[in-house]
């Protein structure tokens, strides 16, 4: 299929590479690939390498590759109609009908939804509706944003400046002045050693409540939270942590932004990460699954009580004045129905849970022992090693060393694609949903020889 030599010298010479080391790769000093077909929870390449993606590309290919079902559904789309509008009231039955099976899907206090292209936008959307709804409730002070430290949340100005993660600030001059950071719930991390669960969460508590003290309630909008921490190290919270701190923002008024960019439409087990943890959201920031990537949409679905609000500003002050010339592409919205409807028939949301039990299970009988790990994490389809120079005393590698990095690499020599997360030497896990017991056998078995190559 590919058939020109000059390729990988084009792409060294002219391509601009996301999150990657641009002079490195500009050298030849970094690696590159050119990606040719996928199939199921494989992709191929250009030297005809057959991978298994333990990460489905990035945490977004839910449903696996090559899923025909999607593919006519956008060809169909295209030729009927490639693009139209949704400003001033104009849909099409793509994205109206998709308005509709997302609403079905989200918890029942939610209202309607915004379609955007990618989680970024998605967010800074979100940001500016907090914005706009304390403007027309007439406080205008109130429109500092809460985030986590190790959050990801996109990588606009403002979405960067909500990110926690230092890649993502330095030399960027983020984060803007209207951000703050708080705790990550991150129990294995904790700086008191002593701490219980219950303890650590009591502590994430105080420490959100002495932010808030510290900056005034009155000048904070909206905290925003991923349901399991993701690019952050994939951290699921601690028990009893969502409803306490949705507890602390209920009392200073403070809206609840839950971004499930990963864990929307059935990466934990659940059809969303809200319902999964009890959390009860004022927005909800959707992108990767809506479409398993198939083409770039992301949503913000709106609870009543915000919706109320956005409704008597435009009342007061005319047109809502946001909007994307791609807002609810209809190639987008085609391939989100056919997407939401294939979860539903191939039994995704079950299997994520099943099946990731089942491969967490089995990570922890290969590696639970291994004595430079010292913890295996994850809910529904999410997984993490975390690795460590001594797990007695949780001593962290040196990060000069790159651990995660040479334990990434040496997976993929065994054919399987993990991430290095890129805070801490941790190797992460998000397979297609539609992962078989015997595809996690494979992860497992690859990830205990590249530990054996790297750690010994
Ligand atoms: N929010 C979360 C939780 C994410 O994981 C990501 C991307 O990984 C984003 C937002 C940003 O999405 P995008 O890369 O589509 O802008």
């Amino acid at each position: 299929m590919l058939k020109n030599d000059l390729l990988e010298t084009w792409d060294r010479e002219n391509f601009f590479h996301p999150s990657t080391h641009l002079a490195d790769f500009a050298r030849g000093d970094a690696p590159q690939r050119v990606v040719t077909g996928g199939s199921g929870s494989y992709i191929e390449d250009r030297e005809g390498n057959r991978l298994l993606d333990a990460f489905a590309g990035l945490y977004c290919v839910n449903v696996g590759y090559g899923r025909s079902e999607i593919a006519d559904a956008i060809a169909a789309q295209a030729k009927e109609l490639a693009y139209y509008h949704a400003y001033v009231g104009h849909g099409t039955e793509a994205s109206i009908t998709l308005a509709k099976m997302v609403l079905d899907r989200a918890p029942a206090h939610m209202s309607k939804v915004y379609f955007g292209l990618s989680g970024s936008d998605a967010n800074e959307t979100n940001i500016k509706l907090v914005w706009y709804y304390n403007n027309i409730l007439g406080r205008p002070e109130k429109k500092k944003i809460i985030s986590r430290w190790r959050g990801y949340h996109g990588s606009g100005l403002m979405t960067g400046s909500l990110t926690g993660l230092e890649l993502f600030h330095k030399k960027f001059d983020l984060p803007l002045a209207q951000v703050i950071h708080t705790t990550a719930p991150y129990y294995y991390r904790r700086e008191n050693l002593a701490q219980s669960e219950a303890e650590f969460v009591a502590q994430c508590v105080a420490d959100l409540d002495a932010l808030i003290a510290r900056e005034g309630a009155d000048t904070i909008a909206a905290m925003i939270g991923e349901p399991v921490l993701g690019t952050g190290g994939i951290v699921p919270p601690p028990a009893g942590y969502w409803e306490a701190i949705q507890a602390v923002l209920e009392k200073h008024d403070i809206l609840l932004i839950a971004d499930e960019v990963v864990t929307g439409f059935g990466r934990t087990g659940s059809m969303m990460g809200s319902t999964h943890y009890g959390i009860e959201p004022d927005i909800i920031t959707i992108a990767k699954g809506l479409t398993s990537a198939y083409a770039p949409l992301s949503g913000s679905i709106i609870s009543g009580k915000v919706w109320t609000v956005l409704e008597q500003g435009t009342d007061e002050n005319g047109p809502i004045g946001h909007g994307w010339t791609y807002s609810a592409h209809p190639i987008g919205a085609a391939a989100g129905v056919a997407n939401l409807k294939l979860i539903d028939e191939m039994g995704l949301v079950a299997n994520a849970g099943e099946t990731g039990a089942y491969f967490r299970a089995a990570m922890t009988e290969a590696l639970g022992d291994h004595g430079n790990i010292g913890e295996i994490r994850g809910e529904g389809m999410l997984c993490a090693l975390e690795f460590v120079a001594d797990r007695e005393a949780r001593r962290f590698f040196d990060p000069s060393d790159k651990v995660g990095y040479r334990l990434a690499a040496a997976l993929l020599e065994q054919g399987v694609i993990g991430r290095a997360m890129p805070q801490g030497d941790i190797l992460g896990f998000a397979p297609p949903l539609s992962l078989s017991r015997e595809e996690a056998d494979i992860i497992v078995a690859a990830t205990a020889k590249a530990a054996q190559s790297v750690l010994g």
